[in-house]
């Protein structure tokens, strides 16, 4: 255990943030703590200090990777750092992913929780990594043999990375294609700098290349290289190609100039912080901006677009404004639907719920001006709009940050005739298996749109499949199964 009196002398301490106005000048993490390495550390030693390493760790069913919480808490408390990377990388690939960018499912299911602020696990997670990486612990674990097999994992989100991962170090000879000019799927493209600096992704691909992963970039999987070249050449796929088909919103005016999905407004703004794109064709600049969506992308959009200077911006969300505190039909130990502030909340602009927009409306040159928008309540299961709610908001450029509908159906997805499932996501059985034998799917492609811990996770039991697949056997870990769900 560690500290027995932690729970009862510390207090919870969430990772502090850059004041509002330094950050919004730049695109770097909102930690303060990622440029102290040592004052992070300390923090972290104190939190873990406040796990109670319960009999029953609920914490455990939180965290679908199966993180061995308690465990590495009290290895950072006895101040043994390498133990707790050891034991924190053998369930999790990438802990500096999570570590800042996971909605830590775990804390939720903290016991102490129940009754007092749950430990700050999400932070102890980081603290150590961080710290792994800056003493040279984590290296490349190169495999002492190679079985000569050869794996294609198409997509290099964390699903496709995950299990690239787990399978070159089972020694396979994998190879990731990526359509994009750079690897990493969303934790590329999509999540901005501010809140993962990429740095943390480009030393993880570092470790792989030394592992001997290969990275094909620029590379469209069905276009470029046909699905029938795919079999030929390799003796197993990995599906990883994300949930990208996003949800749009026909309604008048979406023709505008101005409106946009939130996944063409995101890519070249990282691009623009990771210094090769001088500016972004859409940027709001000067401009109101409506973000359409209330979930982690609207955030995203939120935050880009202080960063680059908006009027003013505005988030609109069709559901109620969710409770300060647990509902009774929310209860311990399930994620709890909160109001919650993130750091791009924190940044200004206004929420607006229980609204819905009903037209975009353009100026004479065929641009956005303003966005129409109706109060709305629920009448018989169904949102509809209050007589007489009608207003016009300023609205010079618009995001549409509404969810994605499932894997895109395109040349990949039918040239290899893998079934789908009614929500339109890749069918997998056991093992992680679609219809086509030897083809493999996981992360979002399967799962449909989800988070990066699941992605991680169903990489690692895909890799496991594949494994068991190629070699009739496999020592690979599974921490999930296709079937299991989130603690809501
Ligand atoms: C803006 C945004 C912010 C988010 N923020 C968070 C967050 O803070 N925390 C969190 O937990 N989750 C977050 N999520 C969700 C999370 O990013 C995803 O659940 C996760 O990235 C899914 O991983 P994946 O590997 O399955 O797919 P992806 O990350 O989507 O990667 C799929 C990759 O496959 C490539 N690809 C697709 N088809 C082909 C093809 N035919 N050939 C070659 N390559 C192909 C794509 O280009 C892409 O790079 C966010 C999502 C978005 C959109
Ligand atoms: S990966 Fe997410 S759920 Fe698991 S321990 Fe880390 S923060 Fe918690």
């Amino acid at each position: 255990m560690a500290d027995p009196k932690g729970f009862l002398t510390t207090k919870r301490e969430n990772a502090k943030h850059r004041p509002v106005f330094l950050r919004l000048k730049d695109w770097r993490e909102v930690y303060e703590e990622s440029t102290t390495a040592e004052f992070r550390a300390e923090a972290g030693q104190k939190q873990a200090g406040r796990c109670m390493d319960c009999g029953i760790p609920f914490c455990h069913q939180g965290c679908p990777l199966g993180n061995l919480i308690p465990e590495w808490n009290t290895l950072v408390w006895r101040e043994d750092w390498k133990r707790a990377a050891d034991r924190l990388h053998a369930t999790n690939n990438f802990p500096e992913f999570t570590g800042t960018l996971c909605p830590a499912p775990c804390e939720s299911a903290c016991v102490l929780g129940i009754n007092d602020d749950p430990v700050s696990i999400k932070r102890v997670e980081v603290s150590i990594v961080d710290r792994a990486w800056d003493e040279g612990w984590i290296t490349p674990q190169v495999p002492a043999t190679r079985t000569g097999k050869r794996v294609a994992v198409v997509g290099s989100g964390p699903a496709g990375l995950a299990a690239a991962q787990q399978l070159s170090r089972a020694g396979h000879d994998v190879v990731v294609f990526e359509r994009a000019d750079a690897v990493g799927g969303l934790l590329r493209y999509g999540i901005p700098e501010f809140k993962m600096e990429k740095a943390r992704l480009d030393r993880r691909l570092a470790q792989m290349r030394a592992e001997g992963t290969e990275f094909r970039t620029g590379v469209d999987v069905g276009v470029d290289v046909t699905a029938a070249q795919l079999r030929a050449e390799f003796d197993a796929v990995v599906l990883a190609g994300g949930a990208t088909a996003w949800r749009d919103l026909p309604i008048p005016g979406r023709e505008l100039a101005g409106v946009h999905q939130a996944m063409e407004y995101l890519p070249p703004a990282n691009r623009v912080a990771a210094g090769t794109l001088d500016r972004s064709p859409i940027h709001a600049e000067g401009k109101h901006v409506v973000v359409i969506g209330g979930g982690d992308t609207g955030a995203d959009c939120v935050g880009t677009a202080h960063r680059q200077g908006a009027a003013s911006v505005t988030q609109l969300e069709i559901m109620p404004k969710p409770p300060e505190a647990r509902a009774d039909a929310n209860p311990w130990p399930t994620y709890p639907l909160l109001y919650r502030v993130t750091s791009a909340h924190e940044e200004g602009g206004e929420r607006v719920y229980s609204v819905s927009t009903t037209e975009f409306v353009g100026d004479a040159g065929g641009a956005v001006r303003a966005l129409r928008l109706a109060e709305v309540e629920l009448v018989d299961g169904r949102f509809t709009p209050v007589a007489g709610s009608e207003r016009e908001i300023p609205a010079d450029l618009v995001t549409l940050a509404m969810g994605f509908v499932g894997p895109e159906k395109g040349a990949l997805l039918a040239d290899l005739g893998v079934d789908l499932d009614p929500r339109g996501n890749v069918a997998r059985g056991q093992d992680f298996q679609t219809s086509v034998d030897g083809v493999f799917t996981a992360g979002d492609m399967g799962r449909g749109q989800s988070l990066i811990v699941w992605a991680i996770a169903e990489g690692r039991s895909a890799a496991a499949g594949v494994d068991a697949y190629l070699t009739q056997r496999s020592v690979l870990p599974r921490p999930i199964e296709p079937t299991d769900r989130p603690l809501v």
